[in-house]
């Protein structure tokens, strides 16, 4: 098929048509489309300044969100060292604990035995002062004064009898005071196990603290990391975005080139067709003059240099004949989703699916913007087209294979690849978009192909 039908004919019809008004029409519709060209390219060109500037802001944002990591993950260390020192308080204060309960049973065990004496001592004088009334009391110490051989020996017999009673009382006394002692130190080291244990407490509610804080502070790097990741794959998309604009620009540089060189030999042949008209009409006016009948004719057709190709190594399934108008089918299969909503998101494309080895056409005559792999697209390939002076842009996603490289031109009906399932697909088909225009990140130009694109 030739190629810019459109172009072509219209410049032939022109050129054969009107001898005088031929010429400027075509003229500035030539400007026209090389205008439209070039702004399309200037838009592309601000869309990728526009992306430029995004991914400086993703890397500004990285690295703002990596020094904000980095500031928590000092504060992190700053908790993790004072948790560490309040346990290692806390365990100090275990210790102390320990050493002061081990005190205090001591003092009980050493309070019990005295407690034990003391009874046993009051027994015993509880005994003999039984002891006294039952032998009639004080009377037996009158006897025993009473017996006394002379004034001094009474002396000292009451002496004697008096000192027997105070040293029962002097020992009673000498245990109650020890008692009480130990029952004052009892008590200081209970105090001082309270306010040990208040301490403990305390550290044990700042280390719950300081806990607390530092899970907030993991929360928050984790959050960090994760956006940081974000940012990562953002930058990745945008740098994915750049790179397709960037080989849009090119193509849209040979789709310039090609135009100018098409209306170059459109404006050739539209002057050959003219001097063949104004030839003929001179012969006609010669041979009405001459009254002699002659011919002449020619006729330029458009240089069709359609570069056939369509290698058809398909082994199971065959590539969908070649249609007549500017646009053909891009491979055989039933038509599996449509263009518009769909249930995850907006739906840009169709879907053609199939199994076996599908080939993949170019779905117009074009320039190959970019062939890859793509994370989400999978293999894909983005083509360029100039039909009738306005572009339009075909995406092809998901195939197995590709077979033709960025900035080839293509043939409408040429084979550029095998229907597949890489990227994010999930069954074998093959994921179509057209775009009026050019393609961005936001699919803004995509419109549905049915009507356009025989499907
Ligand atoms: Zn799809």
């Amino acid at each position: 098929m030739k190629k810019s039908i459109i172009t072509l004919s219209l410049a032939a019809v022109l050129g054969f048509g009107s001898i005088t008004v031929g010429m400027p029409i075509e003229k500035a519709s030539a400007a026209n489309k090389i205008n439209d060209l070039n702004s399309q390219k200037e838009k592309i060109n601000q869309q990728r300044s526009g992306v430029e500037s995004k991914l400086n802001d993703t890397d500004k944002k990285i690295s703002e969100n990596q020094g904000e990591q980095q500031s928590v993950q000092s504060e992190i260390e700053r908790l993790d060292k004072a948790i560490s020192d309040a346990l290692a308080k806390i365990e100090e204060k275990n210790q102390e604990i320990a050493d002061t309960k081990k005190e205090i049973e001591k003092l009980e065990a050493e309070i019990e035995i005295l407690v034990e004496r003391i009874k046993k001592r009051n027994e015993l004088l509880k005994d003999r002062a039984r002891n006294y009334q039952e032998t009639g009391g004080m009377v037996s110490y009158i006897d025993v004064l009473m017996g006394a051989q002379s004034f001094g020996d009474f002396v000292e017999r009451v002496g004697a009898v008096a000192t027997i009673v105070e040293a029962d009382q002097d020992i009673l006394q000498a245990h109650q005071a020890d008692k009480d002692e130990l029952e004052k130190k009892q008590n200081q080291v209970k105090e001082e196990l309270a306010s040990l244990e208040t301490m403990r407490a305390e550290l044990e509610s700042m280390k719950k603290s300081l806990n607390a804080q530092k899970a907030e502070k993991d929360k928050l790097l984790a959050s960090l990391k994760h956006e940081e990741e974000e940012m990562h794959a953002h930058k990745l998309e945008l740098a994915e975005e750049n790179e397709i604009l960037a080989a849009q620009e090119a193509a849209l540089q040979k789709a310039i080139k090609l135009e100018q060189e098409r209306q170059a030999e459109a404006a050739r042949q539209a002057e050959a067709a003219r001097q063949a008209e104004l030839a003929r009409q001179k012969a006609a006016a010669e041979a009405a003059k001459k009254s002699s009948s002659s011919a002449g004719s020619s006729s330029s057709s458009g240089s069709s240099s359609s570069s056939d190709s369509g290698s058809s190594s398909s082994p199971q399934v065959s590539a969908p004949s070649v249609a007549s108008g500017a646009w053909t089918r891009p491979a055989s299969g039933r038509l599996s989703s449509g263009f518009g909503n769909r249930s995850l998101g907006n739906h840009f494309g169709v879907d053609i699916a199939s199994g076996g080895t599908v080939p993949i056409v170019a779905a117009a005559d074009g320039v190959v913007i970019r062939s890859y792999y793509s994370s989400s697209y999978g293999n894909a390939i983005f083509i360029a087209h100039s039909v009738g002076g306005q572009t339009y842009t075909t995406v092809y996603a998901h195939m197995r294979s590709r077979s033709v490289g960025s900035g080839q031109t293509v043939s409408k009906g040429q084979q550029i690849g095998i229907m597949g399932n890489t990227g994010q697909s999930y069954g074998q088909h093959l994921h179509f978009e057209l775009h009026r225009g050019s393609w961005d990140a936001a699919k803004s130009n995509a419109i549905n192909p049915v009507g356009i694109v025989p499907l």
